[in-house]
């Protein structure tokens, strides 16, 4: 057992229950916000958050690990205003997302740099987990970062060294947005493994886009979990790829590696209203409790299997 930082407190690792290990709430370019969305609603943004995860506690879910990070708009004040109506636990990240390089406000400031001072990532990835988030209070409980097709560019490697330091410096887990087309989970347990980090701790985010169950055994084998994490995202890999790959997961034994999420928003800036439930209907909280669950209890993954997916991996990523 241990104990878990939640938005709304700490909660026992052995009561997070049912966890999905990558959703979002509000995904939103706050700059852009502020200057271009005329039609942002505050209050109506936050009741429809609470209508969404309202539904997705009564559909058997009791934690998501939400990793909205810097680049994709944390505001913390706006998860608290949720969260404290929800019965639903909110796990907080910190990190950076970038495909490329890393903003301006760390391109003079760092090891070797214009000012040659320690790693300010690491210090506020490091802040914002043992201290809280700006003055909010929550202090987040996992890390996160991401290397996509552009692969370990400099500022990615910058990025993930950090995130790899604060992890070591903590034991907080590490969520990566991988793109599995081009193997970036082993170039990010490579580079994770290099600052030292567990990873056990790791989870291979976004490795439930592709059906290379050889690949994904690989990642496994070197302890991570497999983030088989976009369930509706059907347009990238259709539903019955992505049970089938998790079914053959279990098939080759790695039921322990293996966590599951939709990688899903109640709010995204990035697409044209309407546009997201039109090209990818499923892509909602409601999929994996209406369709994935009993879509793998109809291919032979058992109660006990979904259990350890849901229950034991999520809460052993935290122990
Ligand atoms: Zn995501």
């Amino acid at each position: 057992m241990s104990t878990v930082q939640t938005v709304t407190g700490p909660v026992d690792s052995a009561d997070l229950g049912r966890t999905l290990v990558h959703e979002h709430i509000i995904i939103v370019g706050e700059e852009f916000r502020e200057n271009y969305a005329d039609d942002w609603d505050e209050d109506q943004r936050v009741a429809d958050a609470v209508r969404d995860l309202t539904e997705l506690k009564s559909l058997g879910i009791d934690t998501i690990m939400d990793p909205t990070v810097l680049g994709l708009g944390r505001y913390i004040p706006r998860i608290q205003r949720i969260a404290e109506q929800i019965d639903l636990n909110v796990v907080a990240a910190t990190g950076l997302y970038t495909y490329n390089e890393i903003p301006f406000q760390f391109h003079y400031s760092g090891p070797g740099l214009l000012f040659d001072v320690p790693e300010p990532l690491t210090e506020m990835f490091v802040r914002d987990l043992t201290e809280g988030i700006a003055d909010t209070g929550v202090r987040a409980a996992f890390l996160k970062c991401a290397i996509e097709e552009q692969g370990l560019t400099p500022g990615v490697e910058r990025v993930m060294r950090a995130v790899g330091q604060a992890h070591v410096q903590t034991g907080a887990p590490i969520t990566v947005h991988t793109n599995p087309h081009t193997g970036s989970g082993l170039v990010a347990q490579r580079v994770l493994a290099e600052e030292g980090v567990d990873l056990t701790k790791v989870v291979i985010g976004h490795s439930g886009d592709t059906t290379d169950v050889d690949y994904l055994s690989k990642l496994a084998e070197a302890g991570s979990l497999l983030g088989m994490d976009r369930f509706g995202l059907d347009v990238l890999l259709p539903f019955e790829d992505r049970v089938n790959t998790i079914v053959e997961l279990v098939r080759r034994g790695f039921v322990e590696n293996v966590v599951i999420a939709h990688d899903a928003s109640c709010f995204i800036d990035w697409f044209p209203a309407g546009a997201k439930e039109q090209v990818v209907p499923k892509w909602n909280f409601r999929h994996i409790s209406e369709d994935v669950i009993p879509a793998l209890l109809e291919r032979g993954v058992t109660e006990g299997d979904l259990e350890t997916i849901l229950v034991d991996n999520p809460r052993r990523h935290f122990e």
